[in-house]
């Protein structure tokens, strides 16, 4: 049996002192364009209004999605379904300690993810988000995305990083997404934010395809946007990047997208790029 990968971690404790400032690099220009031409329309002293404030930089710690913007997706997104349970006997956790567990194959779209969670004797009172609101989840994540999350672990032993005043509660990489024990059972909007950024890690790898070259492009893309999409966005390139795509997810093929355009041009060029790529390739991960 595999431990997660713990691979990017995440901290979502709203109650830790906000992050280091975003300091934009010198070098890659003001306004322009990663691919040599200014973006149209790019103003990024424009901010949003009326029902499409939320495109505009967060003043919250993490970009937050609204319910009714949730459940508009939900509404479009592909059923999904658990296969036949198996039970095993000693999975090994990421601690390295083994209990009996449940593992079974959760489909979405074609899009096949090894799942794994504790029986509920083992979990015992932890505050786990059920099988149902784990698949309302991930039901709601773009096919081309969510087809580089390749196992899911429902873990009842928390992160090794979590500390009384500091929890995590999910993280991802490699395919891998871990799921922890919250503070309290979370709500479906709670868990959504959470996995939608988790599996945007997770797709990290084919959408930059692990060059350094990808990664440079992203951070030229900030720097041209000039603003953030959170403040959590301005820890590193790879939160820049999770809290964007939750944001490209939910303002995509809304009134709100011309906004989005407007305000983040370069990071849209390139996630327009990643989707055309991603959605070239089979949905499925098989
Ligand atoms: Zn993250």
């Amino acid at each position: 049996m595999s431990r997660g990968s713990q691979g990017i971690t995440c901290d979502f404790d709203d109650r830790l002192p906000g992050q280091r400032g975003y300091r934009a690099q010198t070098g890659f220009g003001r306004r322009g364009s990663i691919d040599g031409q200014p973006q149209s329309g790019h103003d990024p002293g424009y901010r949003a209004s009326g029902t499409c404030v939320w495109v505009n930089p967060s003043p919250q710690q993490l970009f937050t999605p609204y319910y009714r913007d949730l459940q508009r997706l939900r509404a479009t997104a592909p059923t999904g379904t658990f296969g036949a349970e198996t039970r095993l006997d000693s999975h090994e956790w990421h601690d390295g300690t083994t209990t009996n567990a449940i593992a079974c194959t959760l489909t979405i779209a074609g899009c096949q993810i090894d799942f794994t969670r504790p029986t509920s004797s083992i979990a015992g009172s932890a505050n786990l988000p059920t099988n149902a609101q784990i698949m309302q989840s991930l039901r709601i994540i773009p096919i081309y995305q969510l087809v580089a999350t390749q196992r899911v672990v429902v873990n009842h032993i928390p992160h090794r990083g979590t500390r009384p005043n500091r929890r995590i509660q999910a993280s991802a990489g490699s395919g891998d997404l871990d799921i922890f024990p919250f503070y309290s059972m979370p709500s479906q909007t709670v868990l959504d934010a959470r996995l939608l950024h988790e599996c945007a890690h997770n797709f990290q790898t084919p959408a930059w395809k692990n060059t350094p070259e990808s990664v440079a492009q992203w951070d030229m893309a900030r720097n041209l946007d000039v603003i953030a999409p959170s403040r959590y966005a301005t820890t590193n390139t790879q939160e820049d990047f999770a809290e964007f795509v939750m944001l490209y997810n939910m303002a995509l093929d809304t009134n709100c997208e011309r906004e989005m355009r407007r305000i983040y041009p370069n990071r849209c060029w390139l996630m327009d790029r990643y989707r055309i790529a991603g959605l070239a390739r089979p949905a499925t991960n098989n």
